[in-house]
């Protein structure tokens, strides 16, 4: 089963990984209250089940209560369109608004199962924002994993090592390292078979954040 970026990013909160502040809209009205609710520098955020909604049109970067209200208009509704979704694209239903962040680094976060080793694997990279299979393809040494043993979990050790890995700052590498092992936690405890933060961000005053949840 697949849920929606904000089910997705309301699970990872309840389990410690920082998330963005935001609200779901399910009409113009409540995505205006939201915005403004926000202080009108925004991201106004399809909900549909597939990814590739930025480069679709999905994702809209607003600085003011008025545009957010535009984008809200124009993305509510429409049948969006992204390589995810085939050519008749899904139906836009459902928003999700929320407060736009400084961005210093987009990251990559995943957990799936290897099914040549039948446990699941860890998956950072430094190259977050992107389509993880093309990087897989164009650049694997550019996406670090650590195998999550059974019944222990992705370890303080492990997660460190991908949080360095990746190029965070020492400064944030502890958060960073939490928010994995949350992650992981999370995977293993609502059983997912997959679990994509993507990007998972550094923002410019250090904080780390999953900007995007992918949960099945
Ligand atoms: P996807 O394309 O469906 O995977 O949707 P994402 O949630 O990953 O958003 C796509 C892109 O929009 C991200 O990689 C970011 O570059 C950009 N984006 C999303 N939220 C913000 C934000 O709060 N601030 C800025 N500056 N960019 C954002
Ligand atoms: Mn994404």
């Amino acid at each position: 089963m697949k849920i929606h970026e904000y089910q997705g990013k309301a699970i990872l909160a309840r389990y410690g990984v920082p998330v963005p502040k935001g609200k779901v809209a399910f009409s113009v009205e409540e995505a205006e209250a939201a915005a403004k609710e926000l202080g009108g520098f925004v991201v106004v955020k399809a909900q549909i089940h597939a990814g590739g909604r930025g480069k679709g049109g999905g994702v809209k970067v607003v600085k003011t209560v008025e545009d957010a209200v535009t984008a809200a208009r124009k993305i509510l509704g429409m049948q969006l369109v992204t390589h995810q979704t085939g050519p008749q694209g899904q139906k836009v239903g459902r928003l999700l608004i929320e407060e736009a962040l400084p961005i210093e680094k987009e990251l990559y976060l995943g957990i799936t199962l290897d099914r040549a080793s039948g446990k699941n694997v860890f998956m950072a990279s430094s190259e977050g924002g992107m389509e993880i299979e093309q990087v897989a393809h164009d650049s694997p040494e550019k996406i670090l994993k650590e195998v999550i043993e059974p019944g222990i979990g992705l370890s303080a050790y492990q997660a460190r090592k991908l949080a360095f890995g990746i190029g965070v700052p020492a400064a944030s590498v502890n958060a960073a390292a939490k928010a994995m092992m949350a992650l992981a936690k999370a995977y293993d405890e609502i059983d997912c078979s997959l679990a994509e933060i993507n990007p998972f961000i550094l923002l410019k005053d250090g904080r780390i954040m999953a900007l995007d949840a992918k949960l099945n």
